[in-house]
């Protein structure tokens, strides 16, 4: 009986002699495979199918296909910049790019995110940038031991600054509260009150207020609810 090419890679179907060597083979298809099975592939894949949700109306995709596609690499880029940004909504991310044209490998690009950063501020609802907003504030509570009422005493202006950027602090939580107000006139930099003010455009948001009087009464009620 012949010995030889005994072992065979299931991936890219090379054959081996020596099982040492067989077991220590690793090649390009693998690591694909490896990648795709990761917690990363899947988000990558969950990510690429709602964009063909979105974009081509269907719900058939096809998990070999995908792998093998440039898309596969194009979506892992996102699935990072989705972990980087702790982008809030990816749903409704997609949704905007696919309404605006924008190809996935470009989604990673500050156009793209301005756009997004933009759409949140103006367009999202109330209710969901307060839901944002409560997430996050049980977030930071939760890594600093604390009640969500102490959030403030626990955080930096400069993480706050990072958390107006990034969208997962809204103003109308932050506007409303009197622990911010005290936050904000004592415990800020002249430089920091600048970027904080740049990013949130505290006139916009007395507009705001005004013409929503519901919604500012949401947020008020849930700013006393968590004693903030
Ligand atoms: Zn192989």
């Amino acid at each position: 009986m012949k010995a030889e090419f005994k072992y065979q890679c299931d991936y890219c179907h090379g054959r081996f002699k020596s099982e040492t060597r067989f077991m220590k083979h690793h090649c390009k298809e693998m690591k694909r495979d490896e990648e795709f099975r990761s917690l990363e592939g899947q988000a990558a894949h969950l990510f690429y199918k709602s964009w063909m949700k979105y974009k081509h109306h269907t719900t058939t995709t096809h998990p070999h296909a995908f792998r093998h596609s440039r898309y596969f690499t194009v979506f892992l880029k996102f699935v990072d910049f989705v972990g980087r940004s702790h982008l809030p909504d990816t749903e409704a991310f997609i949704k905007l790019m696919v309404k605006h044209k924008i190809e996935p490998n470009l989604w990673t690009d500050d156009r793209a995110y301005g756009k997004y950063l933009e759409w949140v501020t103006r367009v999202m609802a109330t209710e969901k940038l307060i839901e944002i907003t409560v997430k996050t504030m049980f977030d930071i509570a939760d890594v600093a031991h604390v009640g969500v009422k102490d959030i403030l005493d626990n955080i930096t202006p400069n993480e706050l600054i990072q958390l107006l950027h990034q969208r997962r602090i809204s103003p109308w939580i932050l506007l409303n509260s009197k622990k911010f107000a005290d936050f904000f006139r004592d415990k800020t930099t002249s430089e920091e009150r600048v970027i904080m003010e740049s990013i949130i455009n505290p006139e916009y948001w007395m507009k705001r207020f005004k013409s929503h009087p519901d919604d500012l009464k949401l947020a008020k009620d849930c700013v006393t609810a968590l004693e903030l």
